[in-house]
């Protein structure tokens, strides 16, 4: 069964034989920044196409231009697609087919299809005519094939300068199509390049060389986004025309992942690193895979999303609440809910021994029982979160409030008697009592309370920081989206003891907060930080 329109056609070109009944992919990013999640629908897009048919999957990247190499990328590129789950068949760079596209560039010319041109830069652009008004031949146009064969050969023996001249397709300078009017399919530029160093200093144009290396590698199916559909038609081109690969590659453009309050540019997301405004790539708050990853997501959430959102011939926007649902669902059937209060309050109850301390058992997931239950301590002092306490409630609380009574959950029902405040008028304490006979867990029938609250016990509490992070993106009253200011706050909660034994990268729900993740890269025992992943509300719709 074909699951979206890119199977429908490998189906067809299964049935009819076209390719042998093979699926071959690639993934080709630029080695010129961190993957983002866009790229992630576009790597799960081609890795399990590819593993649906059998076929396989190459990683190329797509170094044309002569930029630097940056290990950092390159290492990143791989962890990511394999954090992800996948693995290539080959991994392979488009430098090492140069040489081919040479010949195959000295060949077109031969058959006339192509010319050494040397208008400038604004004359080739003026040349180019618009959407409504055809374009004008080059005087260079109709050169001698001599000429232009000498010419391309001096270029790349470097006797001409950057701009100098360029070797342009001869297709159609009146084709609706822009990229049809005689194309620039090789340029001139002195600058070593990190495969190839300085062997070359023309080098190939993306739309050139790219149907070439799918050809080389006998891609059957060329998977790109939609801005490359008027490009089709010189993917074509130049494979017809070289006309040495039977059958040739098809190129097949999908819809690219835009996703609201996110930004989705390896040039923008640069920026902010460069700038600062992050902490660098893996920032928790960047859409980047390593981003992501150091959030707290997981790669079956991210899958889930990309199953979700399915292949689409049309641009569009999903709303980020999607990715965030299907971190929930991943989470809430895999971790344990730990008790960890912010801006906490100090209960005590005066009517509670001063040396007792009762274990009280509570279980660690309320969706999966098969997690199991562990032991909490409870005693005389205990901290509550900030948000469960209201001097003076507002109108529908049923938290904690002087004279009210709640569950403190877990334990007994307890009720405010008074506030103590110090001389600067911040609260110190809240004079509770507790009743006996409401101990969880013995069936106590005697009276209902509307309010449940959590509780951390003060004397074995374990200071952690947690870090709750917003969107970098945000919508002004225009609705347009620019940077937010505001999108992190790091603040000193306390937890319960067993979250002590938390490593780095261990995933919790915080009780009533949301899911959080021990920092991969700053956690330790003397700082105990954790990344909100996604708090517990979910503004999806179906
Ligand atoms: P950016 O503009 O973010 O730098 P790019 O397209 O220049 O992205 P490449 O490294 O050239 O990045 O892309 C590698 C592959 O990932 C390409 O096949 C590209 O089409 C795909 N890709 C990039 N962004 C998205 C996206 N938002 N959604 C789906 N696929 C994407
Ligand atoms: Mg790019």
């Amino acid at each position: 069964m074909a699951d979206n329109f890119i199977h429908s056609i490998i189906d067809k070109d299964i049935e009819s034989g076209k390719y042998g009944g093979e699926v071959y992919t690639r993934f080709p990013p630029e080695p010129n920044g961190y993957l983002h999640i866009g790229h992630a629908k576009s790597i799960c897009l081609n890795f399990s196409t590819a593993k649906k048919y059998g076929g396989k999957c190459n990683l190329r990247y797509d170094d044309t231009n002569p930029i630097k190499e940056d290990e950092e990328y390159i290492k990143s590129i791989e962890e990511d697609v394999k954090w992800l789950g996948f693995q290539w068949d080959k991994r392979l760079w488009a430098s090492d087919y140069f040489d081919t596209m040479y010949e195959g560039a000295v060949d077109l010319i031969k058959k006339g299809k192509a010319y050494a041109c040397e208008l400038t830069a604004d004359e080739t652009k003026e040349y180019r005519g618009t959407l409504i008004c055809a374009g004008k031949e080059s005087p260079y146009r109709n050169r001698p094939i001599e000429e232009s064969l000498r010419l391309f050969e001096e270029m790349k023996d470097g006797k001409h300068p950057d701009g100098a001249m360029v070797l342009r397709a001869k297709i159609d300078m009146s084709s609706p199509n822009i990229n049809m009017r005689d194309p620039v399919i090789y340029r001139i530029s002195h600058a070593t390049h990190h495969n190839t160093g300085d062997k070359w200093c023309i080098y190939p144009m993306y739309d050139y060389a790219h149907p070439i290396e799918d050809a080389i590698e006998g891609i059957t199916h060329s998977i790109c986004t939609l801005e490359f559909e008027d490009h089709r038609p010189l993917y074509e081109w130049v494979l017809n025309e070289i006309g040495w690969w039977n059958p040739q590659p098809q190129q097949i453009e999908f819809a690219r992942l835009n996703l609201t309050n996110t930004i989705m540019s390896k040039r923008h997301l640069k920026k902010l690193v460069d700038d600062g405004f992050v902490d660098g790539w893996d920032d928790p708050r960047m859409p980047t895979i390593a981003g992501i990853r150091r959030r707290g997501y997981t790669p079956e959430a991210i899958l889930d999303f990309g199953n979700r959102i399915g292949v689409a011939k049309a641009n569009s926007k999903v709303d980020i609440s999607l990715l965030e649902h299907c971190i929930r669902e991943d989470l809430k059937a895999k971790v344990a809910s730990r008790n960890v209060v912010e801006k906490p309050i100090k209960v005590i109850i005066t009517n509670y021994p001063e040396d007792l301390v009762e274990y009280m058992e509570i279980e660690n997931s309320r969706e999966v029982p098969e997690m199991g239950t562990r032991l909490v301590p409870f005693s005389r002092e205990l901290w509550i979160d900030g948000e469960d306490f209201q001097e003076i409630p507002q109108k529908k609380y049923f938290r904690m409030f002087p004279g009210n009574e709640v569950r403190f959950k877990g334990a007994y029902f307890i009720t405010c008697n008074e506030v103590v405040k110090g001389d600067d008028g911040k609260i110190e304490a809240l004079l509770c009592t507790y009743d006996p006979e409401t101990k969880s867990g013995t069936g106590f029938e005697g009276r209902k309370v509307k309010g449940t609250i959590h509780w951390v016990d003060a004397k074995t509490a374990v200071p952690i920081k947690v870090r709750n992070y917003g969107y970098l993106m945000v919508e002004n009253e225009d609705g347009e989206e620019g940077y937010n200011q505001d999108s992190y706050e790091c603040i000193d909660a306390y937890a319960e003891p067993a979250l002590a034994e938390a490593g780095a990268g261990d995933r919790f729900q915080f009780f009533r907060h949301g899911y959080y993740i021990a920092d991969s890269k700053q956690y330790d025992e003397n700082n105990r930080v954790f990344n909100r992943i996604v708090d517990l509300k979910s503004s999806w719709k179906k």
